[in-house]
């Protein structure tokens, strides 16, 4: 393993949209941070691709690859050109098995729970996801939900890994395996196995719709979700939505040899250009990319100023209820990293 001070390379894609601006926002605080991070910046434009062209050119997946590193902004799908969508051919490409959402609340921003601290992880390539579906006959449609013990099995393993190195307590394997005993029941009986190997992490079982219930009035039960793709997918929307909005939620996808950070939000093309946008949520993406790369003092120093400033209420982005610009917000952050 590197060094703590040894310098990595990190494939930046900054994006579109509000993209280069968040990207920008991130670079100035990772340097002001000291972070000892190198970026290998690749502007993807999706706009002058061809239709049936890769939207995303070998040299880039070549990139995260070589540095096993990446921190991607929003980018843009163009809609009717006939390609497949962006964050598919990345997670197909990078084999980005597990999407990993950590949903805490902010201090200082209101909303409906202050003390929320769930990580929903995600398993992102199979269950409802694997696009086998057909029409029997007219009116009558089948859809294919493939659980594999492979991969169930290996996205377990990483929940059961993330918590053990981010000091959290407990997972819970959520499912809806009285009905669905083949699949769930598998994916459950996946997520059994692998606990034995963890006796230092807490294991438990939640039925999905109780998890959700429970999610919207106790969240304080959870730490660790671990669940299916269809399943995930709900989950990790809502557990985001109770921390209050798009601009704050940070994600991580872990894949065989490589990890890709990025922003839950899209491209905001109505605020693009102007300076508005919020950079939160990449650059909470950024520090859990410094925590997979064990830069743990950096990472600990950004949220800490990233809190801080949210604490404070004087300087914030306008989808945060402030009038600060994402300019302002940023220098806010670097002020904070002396004290934090
Ligand atoms: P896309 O088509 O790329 O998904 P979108 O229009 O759906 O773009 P989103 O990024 O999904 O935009 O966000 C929806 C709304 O939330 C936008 O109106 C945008 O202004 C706001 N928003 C999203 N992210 C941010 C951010 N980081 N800072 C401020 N506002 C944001
Ligand atoms: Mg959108």
């Amino acid at each position: 393993a590197p060094s703590a001070q040894a310098v990595r390379t990190v494939t930046l894609f900054p994006g579109d949209g509000i993209g280069p601006e968040i990207a920008g926002a991130v670079k100035e605080i990772f340097r002001a941070a000291d972070a000892p991070v190198q970026w290998e910046e690749i502007a993807i434009s999706t706009k002058n691709v061809k239709p049936g062209e890769d939207l995303i050119p070998q040299a880039a997946l070549d990139s995260v690859r070589r540095n096993r590193y990446g921190l991607k902004g929003p980018l843009e799908t163009p809609v009717g050109k006939g390609h497949k969508s962006l964050n598919l051919t990345l997670r197909q490409a990078l084999s980005l098995y597990a999407n990993v959402r950590p949903c805490v609340s902010m201090p200082g921003v209101k909303t409906k729970f202050d003390n929320i601290n769930v990580v929903t992880i995600r398993e992102n390539t199979e269950g409802e996801y694997v696009g086998l579906e057909h029409e029997v006959y007219p009116g009558v449609v089948e859809s294919l939900k493939v659980i594999t013990r492979q991969a169930s099995e290996r996205v377990a393993r990483f929940a059961f890994e993330y918590a053990r190195s981010n000091q959290r307590k407990r997972v819970t394997a959520v499912h809806k395996a009285s009905v669905l005993k083949m699949s769930d029941g598998m994916f459950l009986e996946c997520c059994r196995r692998i606990s034995k190997e963890y006796p230092d992490i807490e294991f438990k079982e939640a039925l999905i719709e109780l998890c959700c219930g429970y999610l919207v009035s106790q969240p304080q039960r959870y730490d660790v979700l671990v669940l299916t793709n269809l399943a995930g997918d709900i989950v990790s929307d809502l557990a985001a939505g109770l921390i209050g909005g798009l601009g704050l939620t940070a994600s991580l996808n872990k894949g065989e040899h490589v990890v890709l950070a990025e922003a839950v939000h899209g491209t905001a093309p109505d605020i693009a250009g102007k300076d508005w946008a919020n950079p939160t949520a990449l650059l909470l993406s950024g520090v859990m990319l410094l925590r997979e790369m064990d830069l743990h003092d950096h990472a600990e120093r950004i949220e800490r100023a990233v809190h801080q400033v949210l604490q404070d209420a004087q300087c914030r982005t306008r989808d945060l209820g402030g009038t600060a610009r994402c300019s302002e917000y940023t220098q806010a952050i670097i002020d904070r990293l002396g004290t934090a």
